[in-house]
């Protein structure tokens, strides 16, 4: 429903401050209480192997149990929560719900658990070309639910409602909506929503988080509940609380414009909280040299003779993932002495180039893309759609450069005991009572 208002509320009890924003947004006006209504989570991934700090990456269950419970009271039965998590790199959907507490929702109020992996897609096509595979689930709810985190993202500078779509998606098109030119991820995935039977979106706002989607970037408490019928609207005070005006966001300037919508906060109301009380810039990106060589740290630290390409949108999720691991893999080869003049290009539009003696191709379509390259004198190749870190590992010790795996296991530990004394951080916010 385009231009329902916005309604923003302060989170003292999650419960009752839900109930609050629901009620300035009337946001169960769209829904009848016999509808199939799907909750779509953010579950970007998770991790049983290493320690994983949730905060600000995966919506908060407490968030999405105040949820069930208010729609329970409302009359409203039948209900599904469904989330695609990055297929080859997450455990599976089930093992994840049950840590996350949402079992407990299924015995309480009958909610069905779905993970759109195991699940039936199906090809729909927007017309002019563009075709995405969309969970069967998603697109025969009679009305979606979308919880998103309110958390930036280092290649959409925010992840929001019309972001947190892509979790509907399959392998293939999740892939498919990192692309180049006319299918750059910004304009690909805000056509996700055309699709869908989004009711409601629901920004979870108890944790914010810099550098995001994953648990790399640093979070931060913020306690607020955004919520609107209006996904776009949802979506543009949700940045703009992030401290980003939507005109400086690519991805709702494609939708503002296919939709024919306003970029202006001051064009849709705002009901609860004002903006201006609680909008504090929240860094999307990590910093990198000026030559493009490399993290800004590494320069900080005297590596030499590494030129890694910044990353772009053309990397998919699976291989962002994997990205961060890399540099600390890399970073721990190093020991005072400059690489063996080595350049490390990934994604789908990276070309090597000339005057370095080693080229690494992470990831397949690196690897590809850059075949029959003649600026190569030695390609280095790291297939896998993602690559594996420990095959990273493996094919550089070949090349005498010996990363250290269990200094990345270090750096895990560090990431979820950094929040360990900070105030406000509380991992029951991933259980259910
Ligand atoms: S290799 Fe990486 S960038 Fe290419 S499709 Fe696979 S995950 Fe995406």
């Amino acid at each position: 429903m385009a231009n329902a208002s916005v309604s923003m509320v302060k989170v003292t009890d999650v419960y009752e401050s839900l109930q609050e924003c629901l009620k300035l947004s009337e946001g169960l006006a769209g829904l009848n209480t016999n509808d199939r209504i799907l909750i779509k989570p953010n579950i970007v991934s998770w991790d049983f192997d290493l320690p994983f700090p949730p905060y600000g990456v995966v919506t908060t269950s407490v968030v999405l149990n105040a949820l069930v419970r208010i729609l329970a009271e409302h009359g409203f039965r039948n209900l599904t929560i469904g989330e695609g998590a990055l297929p080859g790199l997450s455990p599976d959907g089930d093992a994840v719900y049950e840590a996350l507490g949402y079992k407990k929702l299924q015995e309480r109020y009958g909610v069905k658990l779905v993970d759109f992996n195991q699940e039936e897609f199906v090809a729909i096509d927007y017309g002019d070309g563009f075709k995405l595979d969309i969970a069967k689930q998603a697109l025969e709810a009679d009305k979606i639910i979308n919880v998103p985190v309110l958390k930036t993202h280092n290649q959409a500078r925010v992840s929001l409602g019309i972001k947190n779509l892509k979790g509907c998606l399959n392998k293939k098109s999740k892939q498919y909506c990192h692309g180049v030119g006319d299918e750059e991820l910004s304009r690909t995935f805000p056509r996700i929503i055309d699709k869908l039977p989004v009711a409601l979106t629901i920004i979870d706002g108890l944790y914010t988080l810099e550098k995001g989607p994953g648990p790399t970037g640093k979070a931060f408490r913020k306690d607020l509940l955004i919520a609107s019928r209006d996904p776009f609207a949802c979506d543009l005070v949700g940045a703009a609380i992030l401290g980003y005006p939507a005109k400086d966001v690519a991805h709702l300037i494609n939708y503002a414009k296919s939709h024919g919508r306003s970029l202006e906060l001051a064009d849709y109301e705002v009901k609860g909280e004002s903006v201006a009380d609680h909008q504090e810039y929240v860094t999307y990106d990590w910093e990198w040299s000026e030559k493009d060589t490399g993290p800004a740290g590494f320069e900080k630290r005297g590596i030499t003779g590494l030129a890694i390409r910044k990353y772009d949108s053309s990397l998919c999720t699976g291989c962002s993932v994997q990205y961060n691991p890399m540099l600390i893999l890399l970073s721990s080869a190093f020991k005072g002495q400059p690489f063996p003049n080595i350049e490390v290009v990934s994604g789908k539009q990276q070309l090597a180039a000339k005057d370095f003696d080693n080229t690494v191709l992470f990831g397949k379509c690196a690897c590809h893309l850059n075949k029959n390259n003649p600026n190569i004198k030695k390609a280095i190749p790291i297939w896998g759609c993602p690559p594996v870190l420990g095959k990273f590992v493996e094919v550089l010790a070949k090349e005498k450069i010996n990363c250290d795996y269990n200094e990345y296991v270090r750096f895990r530990h560090y990431l979820f005991s950094r929040y360990k004394e900070s105030e406000g951080f509380n991992l029951a916010d991933w259980s259910v009572k």
